[in-house]
């Protein structure tokens, strides 16, 4: 059989790079059509080499000349394109699609690959909490298949009834679990959490992930963003998603079903699983990942989420309840005061207090409501310059 070819969109990340790993061991079967980054180059110079893909994109117009000049060093024939247009164009073109930028950024390109009716793994969560309605109606109506690579909404997609498709409801799920490892600060007193740096916060103690989706872990807000994904996914009410702490990864959710029987998705804290399983379904591949030893495992642990701790978890199931254009008005905000943490410029615990201060202004501001496309831009704009109009007004208060 012809291969089918695959473009990885943020193929520099960890999940992009995850996932040629895997197409690797099924070289007969996958050919890598397109590899695109934001400005690596020469990040995306060595996977080029590795996969040798048709085209290469790269956001930016300097790195992508930059890596030009590699490729031609080194007598590597890959086209080289940049710039949004160009991604949203390779992004359409392949068989499989996984969508592995980070951030709103990904929006677009995901968008374009669901509108060509395209296989899209979804591990780039943040366009779907921003424009849930809008990826799912473009799915329906191009006929493109949704596969969620997060591990809890791939775990939560293998316990569903095979042949389930993303964006419907199964009638007999009563509810479904998400677990949470509760990250690095799960038992750091709630006094020293003001003072935790960066370095700490994306110190994942079971998961090697990018620095945005690390803090988002450490806050939390990574579950929050993930009972929103769920909820569109899966047709399920906010309230019949649950969050339990879960600190050893091993079990990466659940479904209960309406006879009381509970299916886990069991495996090791490793993207490969997902992205094995989303890249074969519904065949089952090689992963190049063991399966857990149960015995050494000895036990697994569960815990009630206090939201003390984590408010920013809180944050978001009141978005969801809310809906409308808050969980857009909340991704944006925490990726505002994500990127103002990581660069030093605000304390890890006003992260959650700048969301909350955007939030409640959205409810004062005059913003469109409807679900179309530009709607959601707009949206997502207002909320960026609200949530760094925000931080700047409380830094200078502080000045
Ligand atoms: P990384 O930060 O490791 O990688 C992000 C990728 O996106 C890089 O290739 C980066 O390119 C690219 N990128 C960033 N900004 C832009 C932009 N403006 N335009 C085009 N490309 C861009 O992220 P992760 O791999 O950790 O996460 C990717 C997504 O997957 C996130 O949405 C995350 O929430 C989700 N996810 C991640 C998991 C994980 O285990 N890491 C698990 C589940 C979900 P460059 O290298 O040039 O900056």
């Amino acid at each position: 059989m012809k291969p089918r070819t695959l473009t990885v969109l943020g193929a520099t990340g960890t999940v992009g790079r995850s996932t040629l790993e895997v197409a690797r061991l099924h070289a007969d079967r996958l050919s890598v059509r397109a590899l695109t980054a934001n400005r690596d180059a020469a990040g995306l110079f060595e996977l080029c080499r590795a996969h040798s893909p048709a085209v290469a994109v790269l956001a930016d117009e300097v790195a992508a000349r930059e890596l030009r000049e590699r490729l031609q060093a080194a007598r590597l024939t890959v086209e080289v394109r940049s710039g949004a247009g160009a991604l949203a164009e390779v992004a359409a073109d392949a068989d499989l699609v996984m969508s592995s930028i980070v951030g709103a950024a990904g929006l677009m390109p995901t968008l374009a690959a669901v509108r060509a009716g395209r296989r899209v793994l979804i591990a780039n969560k943040e366009p779907l909490v921003m424009a849930g309605r809008v990826l799912l109606a473009e799915a329906q109506r191009s006929g493109a298949t949704l596969i969620p690579i997060d591990s809890e909404h791939n775990a939560i997609f293998q316990c569903l009834p095979r042949g389930f498709r993303c964006g419907t409801a199964d009638p007999g799920v009563r509810k479904v679990v998400l677990t949470a490892s509760g990250g690095p600060f799960r038992d750091t007193p709630l006094a020293d959490l003001e003072r935790v740096t960066p370095a700490q916060a994306v110190r994942h103690p079971n998961w090697v992930m990018g620095p945005k989706i690390s803090v988002d872990s450490a806050t939390m807000m990574n579950k929050g963003l993930e009972l929103i994904e769920a909820q569109l996914l899966f047709g399920l009410p906010g309230d019949s998603i649950e969050v339990v702490l879960h600190p050893e990864s091993v079990i990466h959710s659940l479904v209960e079903y309406a006879d009381g029987s509970m299916l886990a998705h069991l495996g090791q804290p490793d993207m490969r699983v997902p992205i094995a399983h989303a890249l074969a379904h519904p065949e089952r591949w090689e992963s190049g990942v063991s399966g857990l030893k149960l015995a050494e495992l000895g036990r697994l642990n569960f815990q009630p989420v206090d939201l003390r701790r984590f408010p920013a978890l809180g944050l978001a199931r009141d978005a969801l309840r809310a809906g409308g254009i808050l969980p857009n008005v909340l991704n944006a905000a925490n990726e505002v005061a994500v990127e103002a943490f990581l660069n030093g410029r605000i304390a890890f615990t006003r992260i959650a207090d700048a969301i909350a201060r955007t939030v409640e202004a959205a409810g004062a501001a005059r913003l469109p409501g409807d679900d179309s496309l530009e709607a959601v831009l707009e949206v997502d704009a207002w909320a960026r310059r609200a949530a760094s109009a925000q931080l700047e007004g409380r830094r200078a208060a502080h000045a």
